[in-house]
């Protein structure tokens, strides 16, 4: 597949397909965003390599994106290239490091690793998202991060430079990740396991499962948390919102869950523009009420309308 970018003659040939104009509400859980102007699905390294110096040559801006289930996408969509990395799905045990690409879906790997009777990443199971999205938010859930379990992780840089970066424990905390400081796509994790019993494994992520359940996770709609929590404000963000009397906030078709105050949904239709007011609006009446200013967790990108007011501060 060619790209032709007419402003600058930009060219570019890979194996996997570049897609025009490519809407992107269906590539992210909460079902919002427009068109990318390059939707490219690298099928391998090499792909990669190419879609990055290319673009990076002609000042062609890229977006990583992976299962979409963490970010708000502009209803004017992202100009540039939006790099899809589901085909990035190699897997291979090095004693007892388990090496995983970043396109693999998060969830299917921990089930997969644990019914191998690889413990450590159970925590991930009913988590929607990719191994490169999870490394690059630090995600977190049941008394346990990503950051807990990494050894290493290879990335390319947009220069096509291929790097190790191994785990540096300054440079991980609460939902943020090294990979937040750079502009490099993840192709791989290595994660530390230990030996465990498969059968106990999948009960505690069943458990997980329907706790997720319980609280809606998968009802509507939504990116998880809209914001993050900070210990210093005392309690969880969705208790906070709660209490400040937002549940079931509606701005257009963007809501506040009735079932869980940090989960924010789109109730069919809504727009990113809906969704971001109801962040900012949320944001601001919390911080009115306490004092505290709640820090997004959705990850914003695209391009947005000049008067669109970015959530936190
Ligand atoms: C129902 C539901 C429940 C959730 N529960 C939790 C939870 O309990 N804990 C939690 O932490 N999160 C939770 N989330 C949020 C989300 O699932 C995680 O943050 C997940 O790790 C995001 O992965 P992704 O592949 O969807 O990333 P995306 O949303 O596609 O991307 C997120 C960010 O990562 C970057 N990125 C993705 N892949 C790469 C790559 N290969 N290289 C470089 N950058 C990359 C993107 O550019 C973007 O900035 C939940 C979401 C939903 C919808």
């Amino acid at each position: 597949m060619t790209i032709t970018h007419k402003a600058d003659s930009f060219n570019i040939n890979i194996n996997g397909p570049i897609l025009c104009g490519y809407p992107l509400w269906h590539r992210c859980t909460l079902q919002i965003g427009g068109p990318a102007d390059y939707y490219c699905i690298p099928e391998n390294e090499q792909d990669l390599k190419i879609l990055l110096t290319s673009g990076a040559a002609s000042g062609i801006p890229f977006l990583t994106l992976g299962s979409g289930s963490n970010i708000l996408l502009a209803d004017k969509g992202v100009r540039g290239m939006v790099i899809d990395t589901r085909n990035f799905t190699d897997s291979r045990m090095e004693g007892h490091t388990l090496i995983l690409g970043a396109g693999l879906e998060a969830s299917a790997a921990a089930w997969t690793s644990a019914s191998s009777g690889l413990q450590g990443l159970e925590f991930l199971f009913g988590m929607p998202g990719t191994i490169g999205g999870a490394l690059w938010m630090n995600a977190r859930c049941y008394g346990a991060e990503i950051a807990d379990i990494f050894e290493w992780a290879d990335i390319i840089n947009p220069n096509g430079t291929v790097q190790r970066l191994p785990f540096n424990a300054a440079q991980w905390s609460y939902k943020r990740s090294p990979f937040q400081n750079s502009d490099a796509v993840i192709l791989r994790g290595a994660f530390r396991t230990t030996a465990g019993n498969p059968a106990q494994l999948r009960q505690t992520m069943l458990h997980h499962y329907q706790n997720r359940l319980s609280k809606g996770h998968y009802s509507a709609p939504c990116a998880g948390s809209a914001f993050k929590n900070n210990r210093d404000f005392g309690s969880p963000s969705g208790k906070i919102i709660e209490d400040c009397g937002l549940k079931g906030l509606q701005i257009g078709r963007a809501a506040i869950s009735h079932q869980h105050a940090n989960i924010f949904i789109n109730t069919g239709g809504a727009s990113a523009s809906d969704f971001l007011q109801l962040l900012n609006t949320t944001a601001d009446k919390v911080e009115q009420n306490t004092g505290f200013r709640l820090e997004p967790e959705i990850v914003l990108a695209g391009e947005w309308q000049t008067t669109d007011q970015r959530a936190g501060k």
